[in-house]
């Protein structure tokens, strides 16, 4: 039977915030298989903020879709056919193929097949591993270098990421401080997840917050949002303070440059370090890949680790879910529900 495939292509630049008319839905067959290829069809659909960084015109650290391409974005998938031994048939697979019901692969994309843990669901493949968990993980362990004791700021932390940093911070021994935009997500962080303080940004000042609840400083800050957030956080840097650059959700969409911090010499001043990463270099080393999913697995086990979802059913509706990622209306990693679980 010939199959079709509904995809998400680029049908316009952004400006300011992302529309769901900056995409258009197509349908095309499904070619045949060529040498070496093996089909996935996508059962969940990550939706992230770095989408809104790959529309526009420049390049990030992966090129900028291109108008009229299919949307790139991370998956979770079952393969259906395959001419290909490594990847058989009825195996899970994740990676950055697009916004589509089924991709085609090879050996040289970026996916692959997911050995998880069986006593875990499905979605923790997104809730708690891969580009959300380990991003996590290796920024609060292999950058921030988190000791016990220390004072650990997180921003963005009722999301996806941040709220696996938060409860990472917790399990290293750290005085965790989340800031979110809303009071049902602050008291999550707080009731469910540990979080020691919190801050709404929304109807908090941050810098004159942090005076209060961090009289010694801060060591540490996870940030998820940058702009102005990393200014006031900047405020109250300790000497030799580490700042773990994971992303800047709040400049994503200047259409100029993105704001900057006027304080970046208290860096300078404090002897501080700040550094950027990208999860997918972490998955050049196997060691290290295998060793965090080890470690969040069981920590997941013994109730240590919790991930919330926010799953929209529907192919046809990912770009208007994708603009809750830009005012915080997401509750959990979102996704959307393309197919059937196997
Ligand atoms: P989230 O689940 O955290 O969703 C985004 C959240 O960001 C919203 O819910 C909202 O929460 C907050 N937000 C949106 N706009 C603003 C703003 N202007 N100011 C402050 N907060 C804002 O998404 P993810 O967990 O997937 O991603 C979080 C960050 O991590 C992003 O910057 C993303 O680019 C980055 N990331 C980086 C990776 C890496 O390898 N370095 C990998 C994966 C993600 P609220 O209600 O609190 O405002």
């Amino acid at each position: 039977m010939k199959l079709t495939n509904k995809q998400w292509r680029l049908a316009a630049r952004p400006v300011g915030d992302i529309k769901a008319s900056d995409f258009a839905l197509t349908e095309v067959d499904v070619p045949t298989l060529g040498d070496k290829e093996f089909l996935i069809r996508n059962i969940y659909l990550s939706l992230d903020p770095t989408h809104r960084l790959w529309t526009r015109e420049e390049d990030s650290y992966m090129p900028s879709v291109k108008i009229n391409d299919v949307m790139r974005g991370f998956t979770l998938g079952v393969i259906e056919k395959s001419n290909n031994e490594n990847y058989p048939v009825g195996s899970i697979v994740t990676g950055v193929v697009g916004w589509e019901e089924y991709s085609i692969a090879n050996d040289s994309s970026l996916v692959s097949v997911v050995n998880m843990d069986k006593r875990l669901p499905l979605t923790a493949r997104f809730g708690l591993m891969e580009h959300i968990g380990l991003t996590a993980y290796f920024g609060i362990l292999d950058i921030l270098k988190a000791k016990h004791g220390e004072t650990l700021v997180v921003s963005g932390a009722a999301g996806a990421v941040g709220s696996i940093a938060v409860q990472i911070g917790k399990i290293m021994g750290c005085r965790v401080i989340a800031i979110a935009g809303s009071e049902e997500k602050c008291q999550w962080l707080k009731n469910d997840l540990g979080a020691d303080e919190t801050i709404n940004y929304r109807t908090a000042d941050v810098s004159t917050a942090l005076t209060e609840i961090c009289p010694e400083g801060v060591d540490m800050f996870f940030d998820n949002v940058g702009g102005k957030m990393l200014e006031a956080v900047l405020n109250h840097i300790n000497m030799n303070a580490r700042i773990a650059m994971c992303g800047a959700i709040s400049t994503y969409g200047d259409d100029e440059k993105p704001y900057s911090p006027s304080n970046i010499y208290n860096l300078l001043h404090k002897r501080a370090k700040i550094e950027g990463f990208i999860v997918l270099d972490y998955a050049q080393d196997q060691r290290w890949w295998k060793r965090a999913e080890d470690e969040m697995t069981q920590w997941y086990l013994q109730g240590r680790m919790n991930y919330r979802l926010d799953i929209i059913d529907g192919f046809e509706n990912a770009p208007e879910a994708l603009m809750k990622l830009f005012v915080g209306s997401n509750k959990g990693k979102l996704l959307i529900k393309i197919s059937d679980e196997v």
